[in-house]
């Protein structure tokens, strides 16, 4: 896994075991359902357990491919059409030095990655995180889009000190405080646009900030939101109000970074800010041939049916638990 990477505040809401626990609380409920009708089923989840929607999303994402390989159609295709081939990613940086992170940001623009989220927070002096995003802007330009991701860990006046010295860089703020309250408060005293990340938990959550104008577009993660089924709606939502969205991975390997590209192939292009894939980070693949990867800072949309990788079970080890 990556080193130097920041703390990820969401990660407890992605615990293993908690999705474990989730899973065999609605297993014996889901035996018998038909994958093949995706509305009913996750009816049928939310019936079974309220919440949990990342383990609900193992299985959204699991019925979407199954669905797709036997219609024979891809994921893409199956959530409205692909409107790529070629999906662009973005890159996240760790919590460094001004020169550091500059000098990775340069890197990566000339690799193609056409954005790049500077982490900044997490205590330290926000004199520091303001020299590193001023760094990267003298360093990459327009080059690349550019994102600065607090991860909830700014206060309210470190936010808009932030804000307010980089009033001629076009970045936007992305999560930098920890609640939607505290984001609501200085809002209007901002000079960037924010976006929610973490406190979009839910389509209600997305619902509320879209209609009361909390944000102005949102880091979304396709597990947090529940799966691919929760993600087109989200996508339709957003495309409603005009508002930019990412569609990332929680860390994972091929099947979340195929479910996520797919999704992120869906999106009209100029509201799409990437598909951040954890796939630099993760060793090996799953699918040897098909194993979704990011190359010049984009991502080439599986061509197969479904999700377009078929995994090496052999490399899953012992279940955990079965059903039946
Ligand atoms: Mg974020």
């Amino acid at each position: 896994m990556g080193r130097n990477l920041p703390r990820r505040p969401d990660l407890p809401a992605t615990a293993r075991q908690g999705a474990v626990a989730a899973l065999e609380e609605m297993a014996q409920g889901l035996i018998g359902a038909d994958p093949l009708q995706l509305v009913q089923l996750r009816r049928k989840m939310d019936g079974l357990l309220n919440g949990h929607r990342y383990a609900k999303a193992a299985i959204d994402i699991a019925a979407h491919d199954l669905l797709g390989k036997h219609v024979g159609m891809r994921v893409a295709d199956l959530l409205g059409g692909a409107v790529t081939e070629r999906v662009p990613s973005y890159y996240a940086s760790g919590i460094g030095e001004p020169d550091e992170i500059a000098r990775i940001a340069e890197e990566r623009a000339g690799e193609g990655y056409p954005r790049m989220q500077i982490k900044v927070g997490g205590g330290r002096p926000i004199e520091i995180d303001i020299a590193v995003v001023r760094k990267v802007w003298e360093r990459v330009g327009t080059r690349m889009r550019l994102a600065v991701d607090g991860n909830r860990s700014l206060t309210m006046r470190d936010t808009l000190r932030l804000s307010r010295e980089c009033l001629d860089i076009p970045l936007i703020l992305e999560q930098p405080c920890n609640t939607i309250e505290e984001i609501k408060a200085i809002r209007s005293q901002l000079h960037h646009a924010v976006y929610l990340d973490e406190n979009g938990e839910d389509l209600n959550t997305v619902l509320r900030a879209v209609g009361d104008g909390i944000c102005d577009g949102f880091g979304m993660k396709v597990t947090r939101i529940g799966g691919l089924h929760a993600m087109a709606t989200f996508r339709d939502i957003c495309e409603t109000r005009s508002m930019p969205h990412t569609c990332d991975d929680a860390w994972g390997g091929d099947i979340i970074n195929a479910a996520c590209t797919h999704i992120g192939a869906t999106v009209q292009p100029r509201l799409l800010e990437g598909v951040w894939l954890a796939q630099p980070y993760v060793e090996g693949n799953y699918d040897q041939e098909n194993g979704v990867k990011i190359e010049g800072g984009h991502i080439k949309l599986p061509t197969g049916p479904g999700l377009g990788v078929i995994p090496d079970e052999s490399l899953f080890g012992a279940p955990v638990a079965s059903f039946g």
